[in-house]
């Protein structure tokens, strides 16, 4: 992709010295919703109104949005409020009637972009389009997936672009609704640095109170802006209830994130020290648990070595494992010295693990 600094120059049209903040319900539900949020997100930091005209709901027969009746509510909120307006699109039908209605931003949902097709649907409706397309990370963790989203708006010569991080979802249950996966959006970052980045915590925490972490995690890592469900009475919302927050609770979230502001060179510098630092924070937690992972295999494996009365040390496997390694560990610029070094240890403490099993 060329020309990539178009990519941010909407983003820097909107002057903020602080992230960029999408807000709104989850769904546009009814007029008198709509508004209200509306007007309660007005005169704070909030920039840009979100409401899910058409939802897409992972089983039938719940909410399925308000459709397009919906979208006469956001140009109100437009016209009283002043606040741009964003929705989610799903076809080109979709398309069609939100720029009918002036939506000034229209997003690509986590269960549209796993779909290529789906994509490039859109992307032909919105051909040339001077309107802001953000791109939603796919539901399972696949950065060619997301990329290619990106690729096909940029080749259907919509320039302004940006993306949303909004989780992955797992079939382990975790603390959160959908996975973040830092190390995702920090590689689309490394490639596309100048593609404006959003985090939607909302999606990623699925409840109230791990927003505000997610939310900070996002800024540490330099992300561009939040997009934050809000809802005047986020329990009786008609979808994601739990995960959404009134507008008092928004404010006050914003006001306790420590925001960077990048004014001086020495900003600029400690502003990417801190992204790189937390990048490095990732990948190490990264590394202890794949191998606090690794022990409980090894675990197993000396539990199968006691049961049969086989040795713990299997010289012979482990000379052709260090030899692997060795191999695999240059392809990526690691000396033999340190290879030798870190599996001497790693195989160390599966020993260690292993013998208290097999004598116990
Ligand atoms: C939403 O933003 O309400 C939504 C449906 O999100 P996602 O596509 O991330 O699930
Ligand atoms: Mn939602």
């Amino acid at each position: 992709m060329k020309n990539k600094k178009e990519m941010r120059s909407w983003l820097d049209e909107f002057k903020l010295n602080h992230p960029l903040v999408i807000a709104g319900p989850c769904s546009a539900e009814t007029e008198n919703q709509v508004l209200k949020i509306a007007h309660d997100l007005k005169d704070t930091d909030v920039s840009v109104y979100r409401a899910g005209i058409w939802k897409p709901r992972t089983r039938p027969g719940m909410f399925e949005g308000v459709g397009a009746i919906g979208l006469k509510w956001l140009e109100k909120v437009k016209v009283e409020t002043g606040l741009l307006t964003a929705t989610e699109v799903a076809n080109a039908n979709h398309v069609k009637l939100a720029l009918e209605h002036n939506v000034d931003i229209l997003w690509i949902g986590a269960r549209s972009t796993v779909s290529p097709f789906i994509v490039q649907e859109i992307a032909d409706a919105l051909e040339g389009t001077e309107k802001i397309v953000l791109v939603k990370n796919p539901v399972n963790p696949d950065l060619s997936l997301w990329l290619g989203g990106i690729e096909r708006l940029y080749s259907a010569n919509i320039k302004k672009l940006g993306v949303i991080h909004r989780g992955f979802s797992t079939y382990e249950k975790t603390k959160y609704r959908n996975n973040p996966e830092w190390q995702l959006p920090i590689e689309l970052q490394n490639r596309f640095p100048d593609l404006p980045l959003i985090c939607d915590p909302s999606h990623i925490a699925g409840r109230r109170d791990i927003l505000q972490d997610i939310s900070q995690t996002a800024l540490d890592l330099n992300f561009d802006g939040l997009m934050v469900e809000t809802h005047i009475d986020p329990d009786k919302a008609w979808s994601d209830a739990a995960q959404q927050i009134t507008p008092k609770a928004l404010v006050k979230m914003m006001s306790d994130l420590k925001t960077r502001k990048v004014t001086t060179e020495e900003v600029d510098y400690k502003n990417a020290i801190n992204t790189l630092r937390t990048q490095i924070d990732f990948i190490d937690h990264g590394l202890l648990d794949t191998l606090g992972k690794r022990m409980k295999i090894a675990i197993k494996i000396g539990n199968l070595k006691k049961k049969k009365n086989v040795a713990v040390l299997q010289t012979k496997r482990w000379n052709e494992i260090l030899g692997k390694m060795i191999l695999d560990g240059e392809e990526k610029g690691l000396s033999e010295e340190f290879i030798l070094r870190m599996f001497k240890a790693i195989h160390q403490e599966s020993i260690n693990h292993q013998e208290k099993v097999v004598n116990s």
